[in-house]
């Protein structure tokens, strides 16, 4: 039941997929129906003459193209007719018909006839095409309270009820079209400061370029083009969006396809494998080009990259791993995406809504990982040995459950085991991380095509992380479950309260073991209580003020038995160097000290 009489819902009405939602207790709800959320934008009139709407309209796609009607939004603020059947119809009229639609199935959701709505459009839409969308609506039966730009939607669902001035980029990658649009929000308004984008570049061209990509190498291996049957041409472009769909979470896919054509009497089936690198080599020209976009209304409006305090995500096509780290690459940040991209928008429209009927909402809530997940890789091979990195599998925000997977190769061809090292943290250096769980994969050959190894994780909702390391030529595999994966401290967090903590301990009288007595290079309380100087700060209260610096001295003590030579000698002095930096509350002196003393435990360990 809604909050109010005459509920105001929130619609995106979007090239591909529409939908609506409602704020109710305060939280932004899609509004589903049998299970849906998306309703394809598509229309057709059925065999026995009946209108259909959604997902029923777009199965009778292919076969009753006459019939159907898909991606009217690009037609909106024309008065072009359409033709459905042997009837003809506004582009207004199409997007009515959509939106009655979602009408009632947002009255049915919610038990309570629906007669307004905030509806969203495009940045770049014309007063025309604003115009032509509050007359759909009004043919659905839909007062359109408000039209708002859709990433001013997009916007108010991470940024809601704050007050703060902040420049956002809201990049919107759909199924048709794309653009990005750098907005500034003062004082709870949301301007849109420039919109870039392309309205013929969205998801189906990648899907396209899987199509011919495949339909090249069936043609080489069976002489038959798939793209010339328009019943083989619709099945391969709908494994292939699949396909597309699986490699973001998947290094490898497999598509299969019987019975796709035939020749000379005779049935042929598709088979083929595309990896997610593949796949990405195809598509980095349109990356790129969002990524043009993106300079581009940053330039227009002013704004440097890293005048920006978020970059949301919206639209399907950003679940792309590619996207998201060139986006990543250019932020310098996460980005946000913690909201389902395909709802953002309307969630957005929704606390609009709310807003409009005076009810006061914050951003929308949802689950997200709070740190990132990888394990331990070598990045490159030195003369002082492997360089060892973190290697991400899923990112921080990444909403929940997730599951993502990775491939690496083996460093030498006779190698007879992996060690998969999970680690938990934001910092490329493996040590700075936390160590999560740890397992061995003993592999039965590691030459060829064998050296690869995938590694996959699950996240779920309640912080459970399966770890699974496959080699898939072998099928040989290991998984480690680690119960407790989202409740631990950040791995910064982590370091900080143990050194914190540990650093306490040390200082107090109560907790001091009379077994470890100082050394030259150990933190040690009492040792540096004995020794004030003129400007000395206690040593407790010096551990306090340099936590890394204390954790750092730690895993210098830890790592000195297995250091010799130049670098033992190193390592001491600049541990002690450290320290009296430390009691002089040098913080300059401090910091220029630990990071050369982390430069060299990482080259030593
Ligand atoms: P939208 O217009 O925002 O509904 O986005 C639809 C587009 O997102 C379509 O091209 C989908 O194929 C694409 N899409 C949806 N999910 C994924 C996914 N997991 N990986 C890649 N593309 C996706």
């Amino acid at each position: 039941m809604a909050d109010s009489q005459d509920p105001i819902v929130g619609i995106d009405l979007g090239t591909t997929n529409s939908v609506v939602a409602i704020v109710i207790d305060g939280k932004a709800q899609v509004l589903e129906e049998a299970g849906e959320k998306l309703l394809p934008s598509v229309v057709g009139i059925n065999p026995q003459g009946q209108l259909v709407t959604g997902v029923a309209a777009r199965n009778q796609l292919a076969a009753f193209p006459d019939h159907t009607i898909a991606s009217i939004k690009r037609k909106m603020g024309t008065m072009d007719p359409v033709s459905l059947g042997d009837q003809k119809f506004t582009p207004p009229e199409i997007s009515a018909m959509i939106l009655r639609r979602l009408r009632d199935r947002a009255s049915r959701a919610i038990g309570q006839q629906v007669n307004r709505a905030v509806i969203t459009v495009p940045a770049f839409f014309d007063e025309n095409q604003r115009q032509a969308t509050r007359e759909a609506a009004a043919l659905a039966g839909l007062t359109a309270e408000r039209i708002i730009n859709e990433p001013t939607a997009a916007t108010l669902v991470y940024h809601a009820g704050s007050h703060d001035r902040k420049q956002i980029a809201v990049y919107d990658f759909g199924g048709g079209t794309f653009d990005v649009s750098i907005v500034r929000m003062e004082a709870g308004v949301i301007e849109v400061l420039s919109s870039r984008g392309d309205v013929h570049l969205g998801g189906d061209d990648l899907d396209q370029v899987l199509v011919n990509h495949i339909a090249d190498k069936f043609q080489t291996e069976h002489g038959v083009n798939l793209r010339e049957s328009s019943h083989s041409r619709f099945r391969l472009l709908q494994a292939c969006e699949a396909a597309k769909c699986r490699l973001s979470t998947e290094e490898t896919v497999q598509i299969t396809e019987e019975f796709i054509t035939e020749k000379a009497g005779q049935p042929l089936h598709l088979t083929t494998t595309i990896t997610r690198k593949e796949f990405e080599m195809m598509i980095e020209p349109f990356v790129e080009r969002t990524i043009q976009s993106l300079d581009e209304a940053l330039r227009e409006a002013r704004v440097t990259i890293h005048q920006l305090d978020d970059l949301v995500l919206v639209g399907g096509s950003t679940r792309i791993p590619l996207v998201e780290e060139r986006l990543r690459e250019e932020f310098q940040r996460e980005p946000s995406r913690a909201v389902d991209p395909d709802l953002a928008v309307a969630l957005g429209a929704a606390v609009q809504a709310a807003m409009i009927e005076g009810r006061s909402v914050g951003p929308v809530l949802v689950d997200v990982t709070g740190h990132t997940l990888g394990i331990e890789a070598c990045e490159a091979m030195t003369y002082a040995g492997p360089q060892l990195v973190f290697s991400p599998i899923i990112h921080r925000n990444t909403p929940l459950p997730a599951r993502y997977e990775q491939a690496y190769s083996t460093m030498y061809e006779d190698q007879e085991e992996v060690e998969i090292h999970v680690l938990q943290g934001e910092r490329p250096e493996v040590h700075r991380n936390q160590s999560i769980g740890k397992f061995r994969l003993e592999l039965k050959d590691a030459s060829g095509d064998r050296s690869k190894i995938v590694v996959r994780f699950d996240l779920t909702l309640d912080g459970v992380l399966k770890v699974t390391a496959t080699q898939p030529a072998t099928g040989v595999s290991h998984v480690l479950t680690i119960n407790n994966a989202l409740s631990q401290f950040q791995a910064d967090e982590r370091v900080r309260a143990e050194s914190r903590l540990g650093a306490m301990f040390n200082a107090s009288d109560e907790f001091f073991d009379e077994g470890e007595h100082p050394t030259s290079i150990q933190w040690e309380a009492d040792e540096l209580a004995l020794e004030p100087t003129a400007t000395s700060v206690d040593s407790e209260t010096a551990a306090l003020r340099f936590p890394e610096a204390v954790a750092l001295l730690k895993k210098a003590e830890s790592l000195k038995s297995s250091v010799d030579g130049e670098d033992a000698e190193d390592l001491e002095s600049i541990c002690e160097n450290l320290i009296n930096a430390m009691t002089s509350d040098d913080a300059a002196a401090v910091a220029g000290l630990s990071a050369e003393l982390d430069d060299l435990l990482f080259y030593v360990r």
